[in-house]
């Protein structure tokens, strides 16, 4: 039946954006906890116009998880090649690996739980919509939750099955090189050339990575000038950050307000800043040795961790101090790429292994 339902929720396509379709995801997922979660409340609210949906199983407040999920993919309806599909265990569609068969290892763990009679802690599970597209509208409903928590699950895939034990923070920015306009044939010296002074640039931006501590700092979209032959008056440059450590996100934040244009007439204005701050490896040190625990109680084979570049909103969590582990998730692959699949016949043994978490978290308290 955990299959079925991954199927159900990705042929109800839910792109970012479309609030209907990720409302009528979320009804989904209600009527099903409805019917396999004995004792569930479900809650609806919608943010900032987008929809999201929390499940909880009251239980001990001082012993509380919080299961993080998201219902909105980043495929537009119709887009994904050859849509759905199923052979064997293996499906493959819009979304099921990114992440509805996380919502199924969810309501799976949950209903696990109701079953056996009183859960130790109080566990709610929270969908939000707009995951994919940086998390605006429900970040202050995932931080309210988080407070009120005292460990997050986030059920984003693993990688290669390794839960996700760190998270780069993310950063853009974008500098915006003003110059002076002037006719380039016949007085050029007039003008301030604003493609030639942020090109200059581009290298001291590049070179504020550090790689050695999983700094990254890659210029990625330059633009400049208008007309052939007018000097260009504007510039400007993107810049995607990552950083594993918050003393990172500030150093490369102020080694890019101190860069300076060569030409004392040109001016560089920067915009944007970090967006959301790393997951920590301490964060989730704790929770992962859990896993770990449990995972080697249920016979799985040993439990590993990875740090990746990618951010989801356990970077959110974490950065409150509320342990955090992520990953936890349905095997598959191919996230954002035709193709996507997942493997539902690892549907059980994660369903297991996030109940046994909630178990074991709901009687002892972690610390980050
Ligand atoms: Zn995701």
């Amino acid at each position: 039946m955990w299959a079925d339902a991954v199927g159900q929720l990705v042929a109800l396509e839910s792109p970012s954006g479309d609030p209907g379709a990720i409302g009528r995801c979320g009804d989904l997922v209600a009527e099903l906890a409805t019917r396999w979660v004995p004792g569930v409340r479900v809650s609806r609210d919608a943010r900032g116009g987008v929809p999201d949906l929390s499940l909880t199983l009251e239980g001990d407040p001082s012993a509380s998880v919080l299961l993080l999920c998201h219902l909105d993919t980043v495929w537009e309806v119709g887009a994904f090649p050859g849509g759905l599909r199923r052979e064997g265990r293996r499906m493959t569609g819009p979304g099921v690996f990114d992440m509805k068969g996380g919502v199924v290892v969810g309501l799976a763990a949950m209903a696990a739980v109701a079953e056996h009679g009183q859960a130790p802690g109080r566990v709610t599970l929270l969908c939000t919509g707009d995951e994919e597209v940086g998390s605006t509208a429900s970040r202050p409903t995932i931080e309210q939750a988080a407070r009120e928590s005292s460990a997050v699950l986030v059920l984003e895939p693993p990688a290669e099955g390794a839960l996700k034990v760190g998270r780069k923070g993310v950063g853009t920015y974008r500098l915006r090189l003003h110059g002076r306009a002037a006719h380039a044939g016949l007085e050029p010296e007039l003008g301030v050339n604003a493609v030639a002074e942020l090109a200059r640039l581009v290298d001291a931006v590049g070179d504020l990575g550090d790689p050695g501590v999983g700094t990254t700092v890659t210029p990625t979209v330059f633009r400049g000038g208008g007309r052939v032959n007018v000097v260009p008056e504007l510039a400007e440059l993107d810049v995607d950050v990552r950083f594993a450590t918050s003393a990172e996100a500030t150093r490369i934040d102020r080694g890019l307000r101190q860069l300076k244009p060569r030409h004392p007439d040109a001016t560089l204005e920067l915009g944007g800043g970090p967006n959301r701050p790393p997951l920590e490896t301490a964060a989730a040190a704790d929770l992962f040795a859990v896993a770990k625990g449990i995972g080697s109680w249920l016979g799985m084979p040993p439990i590993q961790g990875v740090t990746v570049g990618g951010g989801s909103d356990g970077n959110f969590t974490a950065a409150l101090g509320v342990p955090t582990l992520d990953g936890l998730g349905v095997v598959g692959g191919s996230a954002h790429a035709p193709g996507e699949w997942a493997d539902l016949g690892s549907l059980p043994e994660r369903g297991a292994l996030v109940a046994g978490c909630l178990w074991q978290l709901g009687t002892t308290r972690v610390s980050s």
